[in-house]
């Protein structure tokens, strides 16, 4: 914390997984002796950079870009650009770090980094969001490439950032180089299902849990927070199979359809409109709106999914589930629930999937498209989808194997930390002092 003041967010991060690690570093006291606590807090790389641009009035604007470098023992940097005004180092430095571990779960040869910066595009014209991403990788492209670090989406940068980014790459290095982004359009190297990936992983995930205790989502009430693109095809898998989601938000308020949501409208309105939420009810007057997004957890359900963004759950919200009966909890954001919170869950013998596992089905398909990229190849979206199935199935068996292994059977936090950190660690060793 001395070393790193005000980065809250990153303290509360690395707290949660050190604290997790206690039973493998007593185990194996190499870790401790190798300092890879030390080095893996440390990224490789950080870099800041000026982002000016030119709004639609002429006037010049600045943000401020980032790309940290986390880890590339296993890999090269791999990790999402977000773009919202809440962007900080502390933000970038936690999704960063995370996604070390997250990486290193899938299975797949990717190391860890994140990126983005603090402009936000609601409300900016087509035209402003593409000049801005120009500036962004007039910069970034010297650090990126397909062999050495591949960012993505993430929270405000979809399909239209992801080209404009590309676009720029291209331009700058005179090369077609696909495989320097993921996320990208069918029709210039994006892999099929890339889209549905981290909502449909989260649900496979779950689902996975939930049979182990002789559950599924057949039956079940879900509310699904956010309404972008975790959460939207969270809701998409969750209601194929055969679950009533009843709410979903954005940043301002939230909706409640006891019929079930319509996806079609919320998808016409996000994806396609770029509208708010609370439109909704314009086209199905029975459900309805409410203004300011927490309260969306007052709703009771039988499952929570959290898509939106991190410490939307705080202790209080928890509570509030645990008392209207929820069972299991699946986080498609990053770190959607507070410390405090994962405390309630897990004192109440919730099913709980953290994040770092349950959302990891963006960045395996990820690695994926790059696999593509890398054979010239385009794959079926059933093909990707069974492979993003297997790769759900394979984190939630080796993360509940590593719980019960080292004393904590059942728990899902303690056996993904452990599950992504000795794979990384034991490389870091392997590969000596860098
Ligand atoms: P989007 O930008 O597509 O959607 C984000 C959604 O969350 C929107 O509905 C947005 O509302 C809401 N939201 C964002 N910030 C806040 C906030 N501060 N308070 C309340 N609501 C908020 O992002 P994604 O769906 O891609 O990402 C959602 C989460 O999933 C993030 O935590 C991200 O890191 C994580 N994630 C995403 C992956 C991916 O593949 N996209 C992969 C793994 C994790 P509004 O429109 O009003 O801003």
């Amino acid at each position: 914390k001395r070393r790193n003041p005000f980065e809250y967010e990153f303290h509360q991060a690395v707290e949660e997984i050190f604290n997790s690690l206690v039973p493998v570093l007593e185990k194996h006291p190499k870790y401790i002796e190798q300092g890879i606590l030390e080095r893996i807090v440390e990224p490789e790389r950080a870099i800041t950079f000026r982002v000016p641009w030119v709004d639609d009035s002429g006037k010049i604007q600045v943000n401020r870009g980032f790309r940290i470098q986390f880890n590339s023992a296993i890999g090269p940097y791999k990790g999402g650009l977000r773009f919202h005004p809440s962007v900080n180092a502390s933000i970038i430095k936690f999704l960063g770090f995370e996604q070390i571990l997250k990486n290193s779960l899938t299975g797949q040869p990717i190391g860890g980094a994140k990126g983005g910066s603090d402009f936000d595009p609601k409300g900016k014209s087509d035209a402003e969001v593409m000049r801005f991403c120009q500036s962004f990788m007039q910069e970034l492209y010297r650090h990126i490439g397909p062999d050495t670090d591949v960012p993505a989406g993430d929270i405000g940068v979809g399909g239209r950032e992801i080209g404009y980014l590309f676009g720029m790459y291209k331009k700058l290095r005179g090369n077609f180089e696909p495989g320097v982004l993921t996320g990208k359009g069918l029709n210039y190297g994006g892999s099929l299902a890339r889209t549905e990936a981290t909502g449909y992983g989260t649900v496979y995930f779950v689902e996975e849990m939930l049979k182990d205790k002789g559950m599924s989502f057949e039956g079940s009430t879900v509310v699904v927070s956010g309404s972008g693109n975790v959460a939207i095809y969270a809701i998409e898998k969750a209601q194929q199979l055969g679950a009533k989601v009843v709410a979903c938000s954005d940043s301002n308020g939230y909706i409640y359809d006891e019929d079930g949501i319509k996806l079609e409208t919320v998808k016409k309105l996000k994806e396609v409109e770029r509208k708010r939420i609370y439109e909704y009810v314009d086209y199905h007057p029975r459900a309805q709106y409410f203004e300011g997004c927490s309260a969306i957890w007052s709703i009771p359900c039988d499952i929570a999914l959290p898509c939106a963004t991190q410490n939307e759950i705080d202790e209080a919200a928890a509570k509030l589930l645990v008392a209207n009966g929820v069972k299991a909890v699946g986080e498609g954001a990053n770190m959607p629930s507070t410390l405090e919170a994962v405390d309630v869950f897990l004192n109440n013998e919730i099913l709980f999937a953290p994040g770092k596992a349950a959302n990891a089905g963006g960045v395996a398909v990820s690695a994926l498209e790059m696999a593509q990229n890398s054979a010239r190849l385009a794959w079926s979206f059933e093909k990707v989808d069974r492979k993003l199935h297997e790769i759900m199935v394979n984190i939630y068996r080796n993360s509940i194997n590593a719980a019960e292994e080292y004393g904590f059977p059942g728990n899902l936090v303690v056996g993904a930390n452990i599950a992504g950190f000795v794979k990384v660690a034991d490389v870091m060793i392997a590969q000596g002092l860098i």
